[in-house]
């Protein structure tokens, strides 16, 4: 999901509904806004992409003040209904409090049991609105307390967002899974989001990232900082550099772009091959293959077009829909490929079903041999931290040897970055080195927070 809050500025939820549509690659299912003028909260939100959502300017100019939080939603948790969309605004005796968050908590559905046997009453399936029912029911005074209260009960990755009549609060979970941005305007006012991206689109400057585990409270008095937790330790979503966030934002210091475009550079370094073009899987594939080509010499192609009017494939819910939206998605530029020795290069292998269709079509198009080249390693486990990986048993490389996954999609031979190549790309000098500051669980099976819900995903 992609998060927005904005304190202080004219146009608040004009602003608000630029950051979404910046973070739109986050989450396309639904998108919401809830504003605030200093007497009142106001809401809108709807199943669909921003621009979609908020495409009635009077739905914008109704939604009045000078703050403003939103959510793009991308579900790991519950499903795709109107009362699942966020932010969550709830009234409570200390005034009303919005709420929105990216992430995933893994202790949702046993938290959930014992608020429903409390007499809570839910009303949707999200696991944020276990985050609005600790709220309401914590004993502490302040809506400071009980948000910090109702933390340090939740486990697993969350970057919130929250607005209150006086005050956008920030926060993120102790490891820092998920990234949170801080930036502010020149005229005054200051901006939370989820990636860089989102305070370039409005013109907010960069200030910094917020901490693991640090909590922020912005009003006329400026920048608070909370740290709550007694032991922070970061432990970044690494794949968040390989492929969810936008190529031009900059996390935690490191530059998207330039960490994709290093992670080509080592892959040809390992894994380098005999071949006449390198062609990227577009668009999550472009800067490793641009890193891949400069590092092998190879030249670098478009053989494979991208048709920008379908949403990422993956995120559709059905498999019979995702098998469309692939066809729909990619077509064979003939002329870059025809007789040619092919390398391809793309961000991960899930399934297999993109890399299958992809590898047939690079085939039907003339390519004589089609080499593969994967800038993640293998995706081998299961997301519990808010990216929507399916369960194991459809992970191809859970289920197959490197030699039965070029099989199985294929190709003529097949490569993964090795985990020293991905860290040496972001700046360390192996695994061993950067072990333990970030998340690489989908691929090495180290969780890093507890998985209390346990074995497969939340239902709730
Ligand atoms: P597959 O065909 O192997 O199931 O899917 C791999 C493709 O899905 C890659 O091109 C990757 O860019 C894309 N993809 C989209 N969303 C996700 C996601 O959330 N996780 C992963 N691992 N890949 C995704
Ligand atoms: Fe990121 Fe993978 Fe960890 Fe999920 S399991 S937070 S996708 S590194
Ligand atoms: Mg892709």
């Amino acid at each position: 999901c992609g998060v927005v809050g904005i304190w202080g500025a004219a146009d608040a939820a004009a602003m608000t509904a630029l950051g979404l549509h910046a973070l739109q690659h986050r989450g396309q299912e639904a998108a919401g806004i809830v504003s605030h003028d200093d007497e009142r909260f106001y809401q809108h939100k709807g199943l669909g992409l921003v621009g979609d959502v908020f495409s009635d300017a009077r739905v914008i100019g109704a939604l009045k003040g000078h703050s403003a939080i939103g959510h793009n939603r991308y579900a790991t948790t519950g499903a795709t209904l109107l009362r699942n969309v966020q932010p969550l605004y709830a009234d409570f005796e200390f005034g009303g409090l919005a709420v929105a968050h990216n992430g995933n908590l893994t202790n949702a559905a046993t938290l959930r049991q014992a608020l429903v046997k409390r007499g809570c009453l839910f009303q949707s399936t999200t696991d944020t609105e276990v985050f609005v029912h600790l709220i309401a029911i914590s004993l502490y005074a302040t809506v400071l307390d009980r948000l910090i209260d109702a933390a340090k009960q939740v486990k697993g990755a969350y970057s919130v967002v929250a607005l209150t009549p006086t005050d956008l609060i920030g926060l993120r979970d102790p490891l820092g899974v998920r990234p949170l941005i801080l930036g502010r305007f020149s005229e005054g006012g200051w901006m939370l989001a989820s990636e860089t991206c989102a305070l370039d689109i409005v013109g907010a400057e960069y200030v910094r990232d917020i901490e693991p585990g640090e909590l922020v409270v912005i009003n006329g008095d400026g920048v608070r900082s909370l740290k709550p937790f007694a032991d922070p330790h970061p432990r970044f979503c690494v794949f968040e550099y390989i492929y969810f966030a936008r190529p031009d934002s900059i996390l935690e210091g490191h530059s998207v772009y330039e960490a994709r475009k290093q992670i080509g550079v080592e892959l040809a370094r390992e894994s380098g091959v005999e071949a006449d073009v390198v062609v990227p899987v577009p668009d999550s594939g472009v800067p490793s293959a641009m890193g891949f080509a400069v590092a092998s010499g190879i030249p670098f192609e478009m053989g494979i077009i991208r048709n920008h009017y379908v949403g990422r494939t993956f995120i559709e819910p059905t498999d019979q829909i995702r098998n469309l939206g692939v066809r729909m998605k990619h077509s064979a530029n003939r002329p870059a490929l025809e007789g040619k020795r092919v390398v391809l290069v793309d961000d991960s292998i899930v399934r297999g079903t993109t890399s299958r269709k992809i590898v047939d079509m690079v085939r039907a198009a003339g390519a004589t041999e089609v080499h593969m080249r994967i800038s993640s390693p293998p995706t081998k486990h299961p997301c519990f931290y808010g990216i929507d990986t399916p369960e194991e048993s459809q992970l191809l490389a859970a289920t197959h040897t490197l030699e039965q996954m070029a099989e199985a999609i294929g190709v003529d031979s097949l490569a993964f970055i090795s985990f020293d190549g991905l860290y040496r790309a972001l700046g360390h000098r192996g695994r061993e080195e950067a072990n333990g500051r970030y998340c690489d669980a989908c691929f090495t099976g180290d969780y890093p927070i507890e998985l209390v819900d346990k074995e497969g995903k939340l239902v709730a």
